[in-house]
C-alpha cells in the first residue's frame, strides 16, 4: 500500500469536503460504540464478572508477552515445527513478499485466496503475488469489494469497507459480476458468495493473518465474523500465515482472556461467529487440512519498538475500539491516514513503523481526550503515546520552527507563574478585544489557521487561575 501518511492535512480537507463519505461516515457513526457498551453492561450484568478487571487481566497478558517475548516466539516456532509446519521470519515487506512468492513457487501456485490480513496491507502483497503471475483473490466480504473496486485500501481494521454505502457496493457488483443489480444485503452476500466458490476449490494456496499465534500449541487463532477464513485455511493445499511476532500468547488460557476482551471491544459481541484455532498440517485420518502450513513472523519495525518508550503498543490486538471511538476518525474516515492503520492506534504505530518524518501531521491528529485510552481493551496509554511522539518531533526538529519557538516561549513564561498570570491577562483582554463584545471570534489574528474552519469562543467570565484563588479561600 503506497504510503501518503504525509499529506493528512491536504486529505483531510478532501475528506470533509466528500459528500459521500460524509454521508456514509454519518450512517456508521457510534455503531459499535453503541455495540461496545452494550456488550460491557451485558458483561458486568453476570455473576463476579468486572470488565475492568477484564481489561487488567489482558493488560498483564499482554505485557507478559512483551517483556519476554524472544521467550515465547522460540516456544512457538518449536511447538508449530514439532505438528509440522515450517516458521519463517521477515524483516520487513520486502521479505514477507520475498517468503510468500518462493512458497508459491515451490508449490507450483497461481492461485492464492486470502482472508484478511493487515500485514499483508504493510507489505503491498497482492501487487507483489499479481507481479509474479499469482492472482490473488480476496474473499474476506469487505476486502473483495475492495479488490474488484480497483485494489482500494481498507479505511477500518475490521470494517475495511465502512466508507462505502450499499449503493456504491451494488454498482460495483453489477458491474464486475455482470448480473442484475440489487440493493439486499443477503442477496449480494450470496452473489459474493457464488464467484468466490469457485476461486476456493481451484486456489492451490490460502493466505491469512493471524489474531494471536499460540505459544504452548504452536496454533494460530483466528477469530472472523465470515466463514471465509475457515475455506482459506482448509481447502487449498498450501496455507500461509503472514503475522507480527507480538501476536503471540503464551497459552490457550492466556488467549481464552483474550477472547473475552477482543470481539467485545471490536464489535460488542461476546463470540465472534468463527474462532478457528489451526494447529499444524493434515495428519493421517484428518477429513481436511492443508498438507504444507507456514508461518511468515514478521518485525517492520516491532522488534525497535522493545525496551523504548512505546513498547505499550505492542500490547494492541488491533480490535479497532480506539478508531470507532475516536471524534477524529468518525469525522474524516480512514483513508486520511494516509497509511494501513487508521485512528489513534495508526497515529501511533504509523510514525513508528515508517518513521516520524513521514507522518508528520499523525501525531498531531487527535485532541488528546482519551476515549481511545479508556476503551482500548490492554489499556494502552495511547494519548501519552501520541504526546511522546509530538515531543520527540519537537526535539527532533521535525516542527516547524515557529511552533517550536512558541513552544519555547510558553515553556519559559509558564515555568515563571508571576509571568504567566500577566501573560494570561494580557491574551485574555486581546481575546476579549477580538470578539468586540460577540461570544465567538471569527478570525484569530495570531493562529487563522485555528478560526479557519470553526469559530473560537471568545473568554467568559473569571480565568483559571482565578478561580481556582477563590475556590482555595472559600475552601
Ligand atoms: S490500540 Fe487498543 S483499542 Fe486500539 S486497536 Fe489496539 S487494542 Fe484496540
Amino acid at each position: 500500500m503506497r504510503q501518503q501518511s504525509m499529506f493528512f492535512k491536504a486529505r483531510v480537507g478532501e475528506k470533509l469536503a466528500d459528500v459521500r463519505l460524509q454521508a456514509n461516515l454519518k450512517t456508521a457513526k457510534g455503531k459499535f460504540v453503541d455495540m461496545r457498551a452494550k456488550a460491557v453492561v451485558d458483561y458486568n450484568a453476570q455473576a463476579d464478572a468486572d470488565f475492568e478487571a477484564l481489561r487488567s487481566a489482558g493488560e498483564q497478558v499482554r505485557r507478559r508477552v512483551v517483556e519476554n517475548l524472544d521467550v515465547w516466539l522460540e516456544l512457538f516456532e518449536r511447538e508449530a515445527q514439532a505438528r509440522g509446519a515450517t516458521v519463517l521470519w521477515a524483516k520487513d515487506g520486502g521479505e514477507i513478499c520475498r517468503h510468500v512468492l518462493d512458497i508459491a513457487e515451490r508449490h507450483g501456485v497461481r492461485k492464492a485466496i486470502k482472508s484478511k490480513s493487515m500485514l499483508s496491507e504493510e507489505a503491498d502483497l497482492n501487487a507483489a503475488l499479481s507481479a509474479a503471475g499469482v492472482q490473488p483473490v480476496e474473499t474476506d466480504l469487505g476486502e473483495y469489494i475492495l479488490q474488484i473496486a480497483g485494489n482500494e485500501a481498507p479505511s477500518h481494521i475490521i470494517a475495511p469497507v465502512m466508507h462505502k454505502n450499499v449503493d456504491e457496493v451494488a454498482d460495483l457488483f453489477a458491474k464486475t459480476h455482470n448480473k442484475p443489480r440489487k440493493t439486499d444485503i443477503p442477496a449480494l452476500t450470496r452473489e459474493a458468495r457464488e464467484v468466490l466458490r469457485e476461486h476456493f476449490v481451484s486456489a492451490e494456496m490460502g493466505i491469512s493473518g493471524g489474531n494471536f499465534l499460540i505459544a504452548e500449541s504452536g496454533s494460530v487463532a483466528l477469530v472472523t465474523n465470515e466463514g471465509n477464513g475457515r475455506m482459506v485455511t482448509t481447502l487449498p493445499k498450501v496455507h500461509v500465515v503472514v503475522t507480527g511476532v507480538e501476536k503471540v500468547v503464551p497459552t490457550l488460557e492466556d488467549f481464552a482472556t483474550l477472547m473475552r476482551l477482543l470481539p467485545r471491544s471490536a464489535t460488542g459481541q461476546a463470540i465472534s461467529n468463527y474462532v478457528s484455532l489451526l494447529t499444524g498440517t493434515k495428519a493421517g485420518g484428518d477429513p481436511d487440512g492443508p498438507e504444507h502450513m507456514y508461518f511468515v513472523l514478521v518485525d517492520n519495525g516491532r522488534v525497535g519498538l522493545l525496551g523504548s518508550e512505546f513498547e505499550d503498543m505492542l500490547r494492541c490486538i488491533r480490535c479497532g475500539a480506539c478508531m470507532n471511538h475516536c471524534p477524529v476518525y468518525q469525522t474524516i474516515g480512514g483513508h486520511a491516514y494516509g497509511w494501513v492503520y487508521p485512528g489513534p492506534m495508526g497515529s501511533v504505530l504509523t510514525p513508528l513503523f515508517t518513521g516520524l518524518e513521514n507522518a508528520l501531521d499523525l501525531p498531531h491528529a487527535s485532541m488528546l481526550c482519551n476515549q481511545c485510552g479508556v476503551v482500548c481493551p490492554v489499556k494502552i496509554p495511547l494519548p501519552d503515546l501520541l504526546r511522546k511522539l509530538r515531543e520527540k518531533q519537537t526535539d527532533d526538529g521535525l516542527r516547524p520552527l515557529s511552533e517550536r519557538l512558541a513552544l519555547r516561549a510558553w515553556g519559559w513564561v509558564a515555568a515563571r507563574p508571576a509571568l504567566y498570570a500577566l501573560a494570561a491577562k494580557i491574551g485574555v483582554r486581546y481575546l476579549n478585544w477580538l470578539a468586540g463584545g460577540r461570544d465567538r471570534i471569527e478570525v484569530l489574528g495570531v493562529a487563522p489557521g485555528w478560526t479557519a474552519g470553526r469559530d473560537f469562543p471568545a473568554p467568559q467570565g473569571r480565568t483559571f487561575k482565578e478561580l481556582y484563588a477563590k475556590n482555595r479561600k472559600s475552601a
